[in-house]
C-alpha cells in the first residue's frame, strides 16, 4: 500500500496558518498592516485577554467591495502583487495573500467593511475557514475585523500560547513599534478595556515617540537627517546623557517597517564609540529610506529581517548620520556657553 499522499485540504491549511499565526501579536501584525496597506489615517486596535479570546482592529481606510470580500480571505489572494516582477519593488507592507486565510483558519472571524463608492457595506463570518456568511450591512468606510477564540480548534497550538498578560505585552510592544514607523496614522489600543496608546497621527515623529515612550526619553534626543549613498536616514537618537543599560530601546525602521538590523546597530554604537561610557548603550528611533531594490523583505513571513542587496551604504549611511547629529549637539551646547 502507498504510505505517501497528498494533505487533506483543511489538514494543509492549518498547517500553512501556522506558518504566519503564532501567537495574538502575530494576527494583530497582519491586520494592522493590512490597515495601513489601506490608507487609513486612523487605527484602533482593542484586545481582551491579551488578545486570546478577543482581537479587533478597525480603520477607516479604502474598505473592500462586496465582490473581493470572499477572495480576500482565499490563500495567495492579493490586491499588492499581480506579476512576477512586482516582486522586485514592494511598497505595500503585505504581498503573500496569505494573512486572513490562515487567521480565518484558526479563529472566529468577522469583517465588516464599506468602499467610499458604494452605498451598503458588506458583513463577511467564518469559523475555522467554514461555516461561510456574506450579508449587507450598515457601517461606515473602512474595516472591522473582529478575531475570536484563536487556536479554539487547534489545541496543539493553544498549549503554547502564554499567560494572558505575556500575550497582551507583546502586543503592546508591537503597537508601539507600528506607531513609531508611521507617525503620520494616529493608532490606539485598548487593552482589557483601557487605551494604552494613543498616538495624534501629526506626521511628526517627535509626536509618536512621546506618546510612546513618554516624556523623560522624549527629552534627551537629538535629531539626525542624512543622506549618503542612496540611503536616507532620518529620526532621533539618544544624547550622551541619554544612554542606556542595553540595546532595547534601538529601534530601526526601513520603508516604514520595523525591522532588526545588525548593520545598523553596529553603525549606530561605533559612531557612539568614545562619546559614552563603555558598557552603556545608545536608544535611538531611526528610519532607513532606500530603494526598494535594494532591500529585500521576502525572507520570512514575520518580515522582521531584511536582507540588503548592499550593507555597506547602509552602515555608512547611519554611522556618517549619527556621527554629525553627535557633533551638531556638541556646537550647539559650545555656542550655548559663550552666548
Ligand atoms: P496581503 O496583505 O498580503 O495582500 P491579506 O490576506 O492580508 O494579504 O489580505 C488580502 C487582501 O484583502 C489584501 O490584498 C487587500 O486587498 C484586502 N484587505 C485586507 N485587509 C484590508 C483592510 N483592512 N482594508 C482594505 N482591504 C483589505
Ligand atoms: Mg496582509
Amino acid at each position: 500500500m502507498a504510505k505517501i499522499h497528498v494533505l487533506d485540504k483543511h489538514v494543509a491549511e492549518l498547517i500553512a496558518a501556522g506558518e504566519v499565526v503564532e501567537r495574538p501579536s502575530s494576527v494583530i501584525k497582519e491586520l494592522v498592516e493590512n490597515s495601513i496597506d489601506a490608507g487609513a489615517s486612523i487605527v484602533t486596535v482593542e484586545i481582551r485577554r491579551g488578545g486570546v479570546t478577543y482581537m479587533r482592529v478597525t480603520d477607516n481606510g479604502c474598505g473592500i467591495s462586496r465582490e473581493d470580500v470572499a477572495t480576500a480571505f482565499l490563500r495567495h489572494a492579493t490586491s499588492k502583487v499581480r506579476e512576477k516582477d512586482d516582486l522586485d519593488a514592494i511598497l505595500t507592507l503585505g504581498f503573500r495573500g496569505e494573512a486572513l486565510a490562515s487567521i480565518s483558519a484558526v479563529a472566529h472571524v468577522d469583517l465588516i467593511t464599506k468602499t467610499a463608492d458604494s452605498e451598503i457595506g458588506t458583513h463577511y463570518a467564518s469559523s475555522g475557514g467554514s461555516d461561510i456568511q456574506i450579508e449587507d450591512a450598515g457601517c461606515p468606510n473602512g474595516t472591522t475585523i473582529t478575531v475570536r477564540d484563536i487556536f479554539y480548534n487547534v489545541p496543539a497550538r493553544m498549549k503554547f500560547l502564554k499567560k494572558d498578560t505575556a500575550e497582551g505585552n507583546a502586543v503592546a510592544g508591537l503597537m508601539d513599534k507600528i506607531a513609531l514607523s508611521h507617525p503620520e496614522i494616529s493608532f490606539r489600543l485598548i487593552r482589557e478595556g483601557k487605551e494604552t496608546l494613543h498616538t495624534p497621527g501629526d506626521g511628526k515623529l517627535v509626536s509618536a515617540i512621546y506618546a510612546v515612550f513618554g516624556k523623560e526619553f522624549s527629552t534627551n534626543l537629538l535629531p539626525v537627517d542624512y543622506a549618503l549613498g542612496g540611503v536616507r536616514v532620518w529620526g532621533f537618537i539618544s544624547s550622551p546623557l541619554g544612554s542606556r543599560p542595553n540595546r532595547s530601546m534601538q529601534n530601526f525602521f526601513i520603508n516604514g517597517r520595523f525591522v532588526r538590523s545588525r548593520t545598523a546597530a553596529v553603525a549606530l554604537e561605533e559612531a557612539y564609540k568614545g562619546s559614552i561610557m563603555v558598557g552603556k548603550f545608545p536608544a535611538c528611533v531611526l528610519h532607513l529610506e532606500l530603494s526598494s531594490a535594494a532591500v529585500d523583505v521576502n525572507v520570512h513571513p514575520a518580515k522582521l529581517e531584511v536582507r540588503f542587496v548592499n550593507e555597506r551604504p547602509v552602515f555608512d549611511a547611519v554611522y556618517h548620520g549619527v556621527k554629525s547629529a553627535l557633533s551638531a549637539s556638541r556646537e550647539m551646547k559650545s555656542i550655548d556657553l559663550t552666548a
